[in-house]
């Protein structure tokens, strides 16, 4: 049974969706206004992982991510760079996106960008006004926070301490309380801005993922995510707007939250200039060993990067790595003997130790330590000539079981680019072929065989293979 532990409650909880097997899970998108680092990644692989997870165990998940393409630190950095913000934004979540492409992130059902949702946010705006929540002063609209009784039940922090986390909510001198946020701010000039009869402008950070969580899913849903800075008090901002609209609660049913990536012991971050980025990460790295070093820890705790512990990931990389070789090269296991049974019971013993700890809050060092307990019992077999084809079939079965949530066992063969010489000769051929010039058309044949190449006709046209 399948346990998370949620932020909301402090405890460990049997994860029951709030519809059958469905599942809507949202998790806060980057503020594209600069590269993603690998402390970004580390969030986003670990959420990825868990989809997946659910998805194998049969959950039908859509996974939703917002992204901020309008917001403060949009806005001044392309001021410093002379671009519109509206260009900034689009180079930056192109990046992103490519980004997480290459972390093979692929399970996020849907991107949704806070500038495609504005007459959602203005709606929520409006409903927060009626209902009295919201007020307006001279540069935008605020939430009070004095009047959600329920403010801080995520975080545990009392208003008092709200009103200290001053600099991490907006600033706005008339404020009624020092931990009011803005829902709607009013744009200076020359910056982006929405019409409005309040003021043109644009959104508050906060209240874009709720406009956006209330589209697609309802004012309730079963799992938001996030790393634990967002806690407070983006999140819990995120529950008073929507909880004050709907009247329902809770908004979200489990609140996981990721441990930071940290540098001698400080968060990774821009501000900080601590930080490396997929990139640069990707340039000198795999995305399997950045997958592993992520897995490897348990995701609410965090992690301090060095190279030290890169070192030793890339070592337990090399690990597996001599191990799929082994088994999959069937000259290694052919001549051994079969001992079929016993091993089998190996393989499901090793099963249901990854699956007991994924069940438990996402232990991922936990499952991966089953999966090096069966590397090195497989190995161990194999050493004694034990290990026959069958059960290195097995063992690669249930790697690959593995691998579909994991996504760093098994190496992607890059695909290899047909040199544009060769796709220029095979289109003369066919040219040729369509012109009944056979002679010709075989004279390219074989010159592009001499290239390493060979042109099978078929009736979707020609196909190209590498030799
Ligand atoms: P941002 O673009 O800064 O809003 O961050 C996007 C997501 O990455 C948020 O969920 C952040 O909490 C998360 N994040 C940012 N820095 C780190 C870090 N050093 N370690 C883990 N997660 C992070």
């Amino acid at each position: 049974m399948l346990k998370l532990y949620n932020t909301l409650t402090g405890k460990k909880e049997i994860f029951r969706p709030r519809s059958g097997k469905k599942v809507n899970l949202f998790v806060c998108g980057p503020t594209v206004y600069d590269s993603s680092h690998i402390g970004h990644a580390r969030t986003y692989i670990f959420f990825d992982v868990i989809v997946k997870y659910l998805k194998q165990k049969g959950y039908n998940v859509f996974y939703l991510q917002n992204i901020t393409d309008i917001d403060d630190k949009i806005i001044k950095r392309a001021g410093e760079k002379g671009i519109p913000p509206q260009k900034l934004a689009e180079e930056f979540e192109k990046e992103y996106l490519e980004d997480m492409k290459d972390l093979k992130v692929d399970s996020v059902s849907k991107y949704a960008r806070a500038t495609d949702h504005i007459k959602e946010i203005i709606s929520q705006v409006r409903r927060l006004s009626e209902k009295d929540y919201a007020y307006q002063i001279e540069d935008g609209i605020y939430f009070d926070v004095s009047k959600f009784k329920n403010y801080g039940k995520l975080s545990g922090r009392k208003l008092s301490q709200a009103e200290d986390a001053v600099s991490r909510i907006d600033e706005g001198k008339n404020k009624r309380n020092r931990g009011d946020f803005c829902l709607w701010k009013v744009s200076k000039p020359g910056e982006p801005k929405w019409e409005n009869s309040w003021g043109d402008g644009r959104p508050g950070w906060h209240l874009e993922d709720t406009a956006i969580t209330e589209k697609y899913f309802g004012s309730q849903y079963d799992i938001h995510g996030g790393a634990r800075d967002l806690i407070f008090p983006h999140h819990e901002a995120e529950i008073a707007q929507m909880e004050a609209i709907s009247g329902k609660a809770p908004l979200v049913k489990y609140w996981l939250h990721t441990g930071f990536l940290t540098v001698e012991g400080q968060k990774m971050a821009k501000s900080l200039g601590n930080f490396i980025t997929i990139r640069d990460f990707l340039k000198k790295n795999s995305t399997r060993l950045l997958r592993l070093f992520v897995i490897k820890a348990l995701y609410r705790s965090p992690v301090d990067y060095s190279e030290k512990l890169l070192f030793q990931t890339k070592k337990e990389l090399e690990r597996i790595d001599e191990f799929v070789d082994k088994i999959s090269q069937n000259g290694s296991v052919k001549k051994s003997r079969g001992r079929g049974k016993i091993h089998h019971m190996v393989v499901s013993e090793i099963e249901k130790k990854f699956e007991k700890a994924m069940e438990d809050d996402f232990n991922t060092p936990e499952a991966l330590a089953a999966v090096f307990e069966l590397v090195n019992k497989g190995n161990t077999l194999i050493s004694q000539n034990k290990l026959s084809p069958n059960d290195a079939k097995e063992i690669l079965t249930f790697l690959k079981k593995v691998d579909e949530i994991f996504n760093f066992i098994f190496e992607e063969k890059p695909k290899e680019k047909i040199p544009q010489t060769i796709i220029n000769l095979v289109k003369e051929r066919e040219k040729c072929r369509k012109d009944g010039l056979w002679q010709k058309a075989d004279e390219i044949r074989k010159k592009i065989k001499t290239k390493g190449y060979w042109v099978e006709d078929t009736k979707e046209g020609s196909k190209i293979k590498k030799l």
